[in-house]
C-alpha cells in the first residue's frame, strides 16, 4: 500500500512537495482553505487589473524551475533578463550588467554624490576612500560576525562612512535582496545570505498566469499521478498520537472531517503548525527553538494604472534614496494581459519604517505614494492612479517572508512523521520561492530515504 501524505497548504513549498512525493508514489492528498492553489503567489482581479498578491519574477534558474522540469510541470514564461536603477538626485534609469551591478550602482551613486572641482574634490576623495574600505572589508565580512542579534549592517557600514546618500545605497541594496531593513537586520546575517544568495540581477521571468500558475501545473502533476487537491476545506487540527502525526481534521462541507495520514506536510508556516498540531503535542525545546526564531517580514506592495507606461523597458527596477520604495516591475510591459486594453499595471514594493514593529498604516501608504511621485514626476501628465496599496504588517497571512533570511528554521519538527515547507524553512542564501521549493527538497529527500512507501 503506498503511504498517505496529507500537505496542508498549496502554496510553492505544499505543491512542490505533493508533486516530488506524488512522482514517487506516494498517495498525495493537499489541502487548502481558500479556493485557489498558489498561496502567496496567487493573482486578484481589482477593477479588472490582474494583481499579484505576492510573487512576480520567477527566478528561471535553480531549484524551482528543476523541480517542475522534473515532475513535468508546464506553464508559460517571459523571460525578463534586465535590471535598471535609479537613484534619487539622477533624473534617469540606467540599465545594470549581469555582473557587477553594485559597481554600476556605485558609479551612479559618484555621478550623483561624488561633486567635482573646488571644495568638493575633499568630499569625492573622502567619498572615495570610504567606498574602498567597505569594499576592502566586504572581502573580509567575518569581521562582522558577532553573536546571532550582533550589530546590524546599518552599525558596520557606519564604521567606514557616514555618508547618509552612500548609506541610503547600501539600505535598498539590502531591502531589495532580503526585505530586511539594514539598520534591523544583523550584519552576521546579512553577510551570510548575501555571500550564500544567488543575488544575481540576471535570469528571471514574469508568468502571463501569473506566478499561481507554477501551482496550478504542479497540481495538474499531483492529480494526473492519482493525487487529491481539495481548495476551500481549511484544516482544523493536526492529529497525533504517541509523538507521531496520525492525519488532519479538516471542515469540509459543513462539517468536520478527519483524513488520516502516515505523514503530514505543514506548508502553513511553522508558527501556524505548531498551534495546529497543539504545543502540548510538540517536544518544548522545539517549540522554544521555533518561537525564538521566527521574524516574520512585512512589506508594502503599491500597485499604479495609467494610461501611457511609466517606464519603458521591459525590466524591473531598483530605486535608492527614496522613503520606503526599492524595487518596481512596470508589469504590464511583458504581460499586457493584465491590464484592459491601453491600460498599464505598475507594481513597487517597499520596507517599511520597521521590520520589527507593527507598522503605522496611514504612514506607510503615504509614505510609499510619495515615492512613487518622486520616481515618476509626470505620473498625473501620464494618466497615473494609484489602484492598490496592500499593507502587509508582521501579523498578517500575506507576509513577504514567514522569517527574515537567516531565522529559518528546519523542514523537521519534534515529531519524526510532520514536516515544515515553505519560506520560513529554506536553507542559508534562499528566500521567497525558491527558499519554498528548496524546503519542499530537503523535506521530500528525507522522506524518500527514510519513510519509504
Ligand atoms: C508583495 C510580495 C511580493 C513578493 N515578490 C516575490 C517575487 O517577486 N519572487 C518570489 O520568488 N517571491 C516573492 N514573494 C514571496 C513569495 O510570494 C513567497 O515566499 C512564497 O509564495 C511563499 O510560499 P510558501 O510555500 O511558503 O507559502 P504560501 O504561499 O503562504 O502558502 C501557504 C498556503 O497554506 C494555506 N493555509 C494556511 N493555513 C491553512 C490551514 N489551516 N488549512 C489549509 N490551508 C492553509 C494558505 O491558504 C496558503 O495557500 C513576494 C511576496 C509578497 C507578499
Amino acid at each position: 500500500m503506498p503511504k498517505n501524505v496529507v500537505i496542508v497548504g498549496a502554496g510553492v513549498g505544499g505543491m512542490c512537495a505533493g508533486a516530488l512525493l506524488a512522482k514517487n508514489g506516494y498517495n498525495v492528498t493537499v489541502v487548502d482553505r481558500i479556493d485557489t492553489v498558489g498561496g502567496r503567489t496567487r493573482t486578484q482581479n481589482v477593477g479588472g487589473y490582474g494583481v499579484p498578491r505576492g510573487a512576480v519574477s520567477f527566478q528561471m534558474h535553480g531549484i524551482l524551475p528543476t523541480i517542475c522540469k522534473e515532475v513535468g510541470a508546464e506553464f508559460e514564461i517571459r523571460p525578463v533578463n534586465e535590471m535598471w536603477f535609479w537613484i534619487k538626485g539622477s533624473d534617469e534609469f540606467v540599465q545594470l550588467p549581469a555582473k557587477s551591478g553594485i559597481g554600476k550602482m556605485i558609479e551612479m551613486f559618484m555621478k550623483v554624490h561624488g561633486g567635482g572641482g573646488g571644495t568638493k574634490a575633499m568630499a569625492q576623495v573622502g567619498l572615495q576612500l570610504s567606498i574602498a574600505k567597505i569594499g576592502a572589508a566586504f572581502k573580509d565580512p567575518g569581521a562582522a560576525a558577532v553573536g546571532d542579534d550582533g550589530p546590524t549592517f546599518r552599525q558596520w557600514i557606519e564604521q567606514y562612512t557616514d555618508n547618509k546618500e552612500l548609506i541610503a545605497l547600501f539600505h535598498t541594496i539590502t531591502s531589495a535582496v532580503s526585505a530586511v531593513n539594514d539598520f534591523e537586520y544583523p550584519a552576521r546575517h546579512w553577510f551570510a545570505h548575501f555571500a550564500a544568495a544567488d543575488a544575481r540581477m540576471d535570469k528571471y521571468a514574469l508568468l502571463p498566469g501569473g506566478m499561481m500558475a507554477v501551482s496550478q501545473a504542479l497540481g495538474k502533476t499531483i492529480e494526473a499521478r492519482g493525487g487529491k487537491i481539495l481548495l476551500n476545506t481549511p484544516v482544523l487540527k493536526i492529529e497525533s498520537a504517541g509523538g507521531k502525526a496520525t492525519g488532519v481534521t479538516v471542515q469540509i462541507n459543513g462539517g468536520n472531517k478527519t483524513i488520516p495520514a502516515d505523514i503530514v506536510i505543514s506548508n502553513a508556516g511553522p508558527t501556524l503548525t505548531m498551534s495546529l498540531a497543539g504545543e502540548d503535542a510538540l517536544d518544548k525545546k522545539y517549540v522554544d527553538h521555533v518561537k525564538s526564531r521566527i521574524r516574520p517580514t512585512p512589506i508594502v506592495a503599491t500597485f499604479v494604472v495609467s494610461d501611457e507606461p511609466l517606464f519603458e523597458p521591459k525590466s524591473a527596477i531598483l530605486a535608492a534614496g527614496l522613503r520606503r520604495i526599492v524595487t518596481g516591475v512596470p508589469l504590464t510591459n511583458i504581460c499586457p494581459e493584465w491590464a484592459p486594453d491601453g491600460k498599464h499595471l505598475m507594481s513597487f514594493y517597499g520596507t517599511p519604517a520597521s521590520c520589527l514593529k507593527p507598522m503605522d498604516k496611514e504612514d506607510e501608504r503615504q509614505a510609499n505614494m510619495a515615492d512613487v511621485l518622486d520616481l515618476f514626476p509626470d505620473f498625473e501628465k501620464k494618466g497615473g492612479k494609484f489602484l492598490d496599496v496592500q499593507l502587509r504588517d508582521i501579523g498578517d497571512a500575506d507576509v513577504v517572508a514567514r522569517s527574515w533570511p537567516g531565522y529559518n528554521v528546519p523542514v523537521h519538527t519534534s515529531m519524526p512523521n510532520l514536516f515544515n515547507v515553505g519560506d520560513a524553512c529554506g536553507p542559508a542564501g534562499f528566500i521567497a520561492t525558491p527558499a519554498a521549493a528548496m524546503s519542499a527538497r530537503m523535506a521530500t529527500d528525507h522522506i524518500l530515504e527514510n519513510i519509504k512507501n
